[in-house]
């Protein structure tokens, strides 16, 4: 049996990380990382293999930062964990016994339990190179596509698809609006006028009740008793924690059914940690359990896991929830929580909107228009939320923002705040989107 001082179960976003965070912070440990796959897409780049990238193969995790820091890498599948002995379960039949253990075991994508989501042709987005290689086979032909679920997932990969401009895309969701539980109203309506104008067809506010056909799919029934053609569907509605090895050996899960963590990433067994999508989460605002899944999350927490192995270093504050998209050439980004979301969790909350180019003057080259909404706490005055659209530098300015709400940064801060500028590269100082909002929202502050 061979002994690792450090095993790491788990070869994308969180697990990747939690090894060279592990390294950097360990540099005498053996560590050793495992994961079922050769090859691991680049998880947030999927969408893309199927127009910009063009295929699974240009989407990979390279190996060289687990090699440029000494990881070692097994390419196998855990199929128990002994805590007893310390040691793991292997396929392939030899066990591996470790001192310190990080799970990075991530999701699945769920399927709604609606008839004839079994058949031929419906494929839910598995991060799995082999199903992408398959779902890019079959959209080959020139055909009606279905996508059920209008989130992020469901709308870059139904742009994508379109950019191929030989089939026709449908998307089905079942709240009023696309990108609704990441966007406010205004938010998800200027997306999805983007999305109509590109081509791809949206029908909002549908109930999908089956997918018809034989052992092939031919059609989506929508409770009102519309049914669409479809040659092949696609389904992004969510993803579920990947708990399996954890449960079975008894550690304890969480509210939401991930492995349950706390703040340093520690499961219920001293020496067994969990990071990314298979760990419970906990909101930044007020505490209770999450439900986001992010690569951006995964991270952080893979970084916290990997640090704390041998003597706690590192602390979760829990999730923001910071993330952005592209349609054509608009960006939109948000972090925090959306007004809407604010006022359920029983927030009372001032907004602030700001609007204009993203240059100065409006003549130069580049020049696109730029809005920003934040969202504060009234009582406090804290910044708990902001979302932007605009061109794609707000993919990087949504992460000040997020770093404004984790310091817990107030109006008056964000009003006063030094925003570097220059006339090719950003807003003017005078009209500076992210500062001017918060000087509309001073104006409901009194
Ligand atoms: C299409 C798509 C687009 C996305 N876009 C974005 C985005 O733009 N921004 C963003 O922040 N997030 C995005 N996400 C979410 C993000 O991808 C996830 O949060 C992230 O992948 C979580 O990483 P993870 O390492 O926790 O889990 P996963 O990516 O699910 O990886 C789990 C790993 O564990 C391994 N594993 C599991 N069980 C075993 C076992 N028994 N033995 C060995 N290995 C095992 C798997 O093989 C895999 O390597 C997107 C997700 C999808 C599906």
């Amino acid at each position: 049996m061979k002994a690792y001082d450090v095993v790491i179960i788990g070869g994308s976003a969180a697990g990747l990380t939690a090894a060279i965070t592990a390294r950097r912070q360990y540099p005498g440990k053996h560590i050793l990382l495992i994961r079922k796959e050769k090859l691991v897409p680049i998880p947030c780049g999927i969408p893309y293999i199927f127009g910009t990238v063009g295929s699974p193969e240009k989407n990979l995790i390279p190996d060289t930062p687990l090699q440029n820091h000494k990881v070692d890498i097994l390419v196998d599948e855990v199929t128990e964990i002994d805590r007893g002995n310390r040691a793991l379960g292997i396929r392939s039949g030899n066990a591996v016994q470790f001192e310190k253990l990080i799970l990075a075991t991530g999701s699945f994508p769920m399927m709604p339990p609606i008839p004839g989501f079994d058949k031929e042709n419906v494929f839910p987005v598995y991060k799995d190179v082999e199903h992408l290689t398959h779902m890019q086979r079959v959209m080959k032909d020139p055909s009606k596509i279905v996508v059920i679920g209008g989130g992020f997932i469901g709308v870059e990969v139904s742009d994508e698809i379109n950019k191929l401009g030989t089939h026709g895309v449908t998307i089905c969701e079942l709240l009023p609006h696309c990108l609704q539980l990441a966007f406010d109203q205004e938010f998800c309506m200027e997306a999805e006028k983007l999305i109509r104008d590109r081509g791809v067809k949206i029908l909002a506010d549908q109930k999908v009740v089956s997918i018809e056909g034989n052992h092939r799919a031919k059609g989506v029934k929508l409770a009102g008793g519309i049914l669409l053609d479809a040659d092949m569907v696609i389904v992004g509605i969510g993803t579920a924690p990947n708990v399996e090895l954890a449960k079975n050996a008894n550690l304890r899960l969480g509210p939401t059914g991930s492995i349950w963590v706390d703040r340093t990433m520690r499961t219920s067994d001293e020496h067994i940690f969990a990071c990314g999508d298979c760990a419970e989460k906990f909101s930044f605002f007020g505490g209770k359990p999450s439900q986001l899944k992010l690569a951006s999350i995964a991270t952080s927490e893979a970084r916290i896991a990997g640090a704390n192995l041998f003597g706690i270093q590192r602390e979760s504050v829990g999730t923001i929830g910071v993330f952005s998209t592209a349609i054509g050439q608009r960006a939109f980004a948000v972090a925090g929580l959306t007004e809407d979301s604010a006022k359920k969790q029983g927030y009372e909350v001032i907004t602030g909107v700001a609007e204009g180019v993203n240059r100065h003057p409006g003549t130069m080259p580049g020049v696109a228009n730029q809005k920003v909404k934040l969202i504060f706490e009234k009582r406090t005055r804290v910044l708990i939320g902001t979302q932007m659209m605009g061109d794609y530098a707000v993919g990087e300015l949504i992460n000040v923002a997020s770093a404004c709400i984790q310091h817990k940064m107030t109006i008056d801060d964000i009003a006063c705040f030094q925003m570097g500028t220059h006339p090719a590269l950003t807003a003017s100082p005078v009209v500076y989107q992210f500062v001017n909002a918060a000087e509309a929202a001073l104006l409901g502050m009194a």
